[in-house]
């Protein structure tokens, strides 16, 4: 579903992303672990095609990244992605927040949009709330709204980067419930978290970045008790 091959990219002098190769299968669920700045959300960006990058390809569903334009867009709504904050449509209500994607990009009629909205908005557990603005949810609510709005565009891939990590503690497992049950469906994902518990439980692969690289890529159960890499080991020492 997701290839990257070979994919290098700069931030000016600083090489941030350096020959990338990860491929992700139809339905699997890759956690992507690795220190601050170690290019995990570059990473993510550049699949989504929201970066640019100097060499290497990337190929959704076995087509390559378009550049701009309407296809862009299209690729867009084929990859959702979720972020640390959660960017609703401020003023927009709810369900208007999950309706005007499948509107404008997918062609979608109100009533059609609006239905699927609120089998989404109920999946999610934010149904009463549909008719609400952003800045009246909590900021669990709020990115399980975010997660509804990018499956309404009916996605082949999910990208989250670090979904969680703006979260009041006891907000954490409502947003991770919601996807690991999405896992459980079947969602090819890719997901950046430093939720070690939802990276043993879901992941079919973990795959560890530091400065730019891929250092290991292995399953979880490998990697948190048996990780090679001296960088991967330091890594874990410091968040086990
Ligand atoms: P991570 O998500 O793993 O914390 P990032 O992908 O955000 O890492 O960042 C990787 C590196 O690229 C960091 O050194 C960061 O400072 C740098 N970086 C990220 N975005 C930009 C940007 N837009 N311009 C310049 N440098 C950037
Ligand atoms: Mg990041």
């Amino acid at each position: 579903m997701v290839v990257v091959e070979g994919v290098n990219k700069h931030f000016g002098d600083l090489h941030v992303l350096k020959d990338i190769n990860l491929t992700v299968g139809k339905g699997d669920v890759v956690v992507v672990l690795g220190p601050s700045g170690s290019g995990k959300s570059t990473l993510c960006r550049t699949i989504n095609r929201l970066e640019t990058f100097e060499s290497g390809r990337i190929l959704i569903d076995g087509k390559p990244l378009p550049e701009e334009g309407k296809a862009l867009a299209n690729l867009r709504a084929d990859v959702g992605m979720v972020f640390q904050s959660f960017n609703l449509f401020a003023h927009k209500t709810i369900l208007q927040n999950v309706t005007l994607g499948p509107m404008k990009v997918r062609g979608m009629n109100k009533a059609a949009a609006e239905k699927q909205a609120l089998e989404l908005l109920d999946r999610v557990g934010v149904q009463h709330q549909k008719d609400k603005y952003p800045a009246q949810l909590s900021g669990g609510q709020q990115q399980r709204v975010a997660i509804a709005r990018s499956l309404a565009m009916n996605p082949k891939v999910m990208l989250f980067d670090e979904p969680t990590s703006a979260l009041d503690p006891e907000m954490i497992n409502e947003v991770l419930d919601v996807m690991t049950s999405l896992a459980k469906e079947g969602m090819t994902m890719i997901v950046v978290t430093h939720e070690m518990g939802f990276a043993r439980r879901a992941a079919d692969r973990v795959v560890f970045m530091d400065e730019g690289e891929i250092v290991e890529q292995e399953t979880p159960e490998e990697f948190f008790t048996n990780a090679k890499s001296a960088r991967a080991k330091d890594f874990l020492s410091k968040i086990l």
